[in-house]
């Protein structure tokens, strides 16, 4: 009954755990859900009010697949104050989160048979959507710390090679993805002809240096480079759903022309919440980075005298990925057991390393207010005592 493209898919193992974990919180079970990618925070009021005020002026007509103007325009300008970038707003997209931006982008750019180089552990809806756009995700295994460099990269290439798509910072790692090797991957991506996919979504969250567009090093990969972003993270705006890309104006258009047939947009609603959220004051933004290294922190002094486990220090992002390989036993025989056992136990909702196509280890979300984090260290540290 159902077509190979939907038979071959895998549903998002993440928001699967994140809506079993909110739905036990709703029952009024005490679960402390570390799973899913998404800041406590309430969005900023300032935005908050961008959106009340759009409602209240009318604002609720179908905006154009482009994205609205006004948006379009503090896309621009953010580019060009984040990431000395210069684009044009017919150069950008608009679209309903990060998430159906880069589906748009593999619909767009993939034939049956291409090839996209990706390094895992990675976020699993790179490798689905590649698939659904009938092409082969090939994933470099990375070891940590989970650095990707341009010889991984030269090791993965083969003629079908179309697309490489950077991370970084990484979700699910945290890794960062050296300046050196960036230039590398660039020379590579453009002698070879292929296209970089870059997912920026974590570029404000970095606790060690600060982040570096791939398309900025030269005009030339600039040509080739997809550069997707987005409000979810930066902005605790995860439930507004906006995204967005930058990109060469022939392959914006096309990504353009999908949208017109499938989702048109994302709300006005939300997009008119975005360009506050772009322009407008970035205080919380700051607060919000400041509250993450201060959790980060916590958890890699509370972590690290767990001799069981291992990870190594994220350089950005809200997460951290760590080992549990020592603690697989019979009655735990894979991060996915063990993951459940906790949840089960402890009522601590972390996510298994399956779902990063990287099993024996699981990820946190330190994302979560300073109480439940100190509560969740808590009840992991007593579910690996007493397994
Ligand atoms: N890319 C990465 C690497 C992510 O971690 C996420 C969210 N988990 C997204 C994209 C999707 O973000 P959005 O909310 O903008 O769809």
């Amino acid at each position: 009954m159902f077509s190979k493209r939907i038979q071959n898919l895998s549903a998002s193992l993440t928001i699967a755990i994140d809506v079993k974990a909110k739905e036990f919180i709703r029952r009024g079970i005490p679960v402390i859900n570390l799973s899913v990618g998404e800041p406590d925070f309430q969005t900023p009021e300032n935005i908050k009010k961008a959106a009340i005020s759009a409602i209240n002026e009318g604002h609720t007509f179908y905006p154009s697949p482009d994205g609205i103007v006004e948006l379009r325009d503090a896309i621009v300008k953010k580019f060009k104050r984040d990431n000395t970038l210069e684009y044009d707003p017919s150069d950008i997209i608009v679209g309903v989160g990060a998430k159906e931006i880069l589906y748009n982008t593999f619909q767009v750019l993939c034939d049956k048979g291409d090839e996209v180089i990706i390094a895992a552990p990675t976020y699993n809806s790179f490798v689905e959507q590649v698939k659904l756009a009938d092409a082969h995700p090939i994933t470099i295994r990375l070891k940590p710390p989970f650095k990707l460099t341009a010889n991984d990269i030269k090791k993965a290439l083969t003629p079908k090679t179309k697309i490489i798509l950077l991370n970084s910072p990484s979700n699910p790692t945290g890794a960062m993805i050296d300046e050196e090797e960036l230039k590398k991957i660039a020379d590579l991506a453009v002698k070879k002809n292929i296209f970089i996919i870059s997912d920026e979504i974590y570029e404000k969250l970095t606790y060690t240096k600060k982040h570096i567009s791939i398309a900025s090093l030269n005009e030339k990969i600039k040509e080739q480079t997809i550069t997707a972003n987005g409000v979810s993270k930066t902005y605790a705006m995860t439930g507004w759903r906006v995204g967005y890309a930058a990109g060469p104006k022939k392959i914006i258009e096309k990504m353009k022309a999908l949208q017109s047939q499938l989702v048109v947009n994302t709300s006005s609603i939300s997009q008119y919440a975005a360009v506050e959220a772009l322009t407008g004051d970035q205080k919380s933004v700051e607060i919000m980075k400041k509250a993450f290294a201060k959790r980060r922190e916590f958890c890699i002094k509370e972590l690290s005298g767990v001799k069981e486990i291992s990870f190594e220090e994220p350089e950005g992002a809200f997460y951290l990925f760590i080992s549990i390989e020592k603690l697989l036993n019979k009655k735990y025989p894979t991060s996915s057991f063990w993951a459940e056992a906790l949840l089960e136990k402890e009522k601590v909702a972390v996510v298994p390393g399956e779902s990063f196509f990287y099993p024996g280890w699981i990820r946190i979300s330190y994302a979560a207010s300073d109480d439940n984090l100190k509560e969740a260290m808590k009840r992991i540290k007593r579910f690996i005592e007493k397994g």
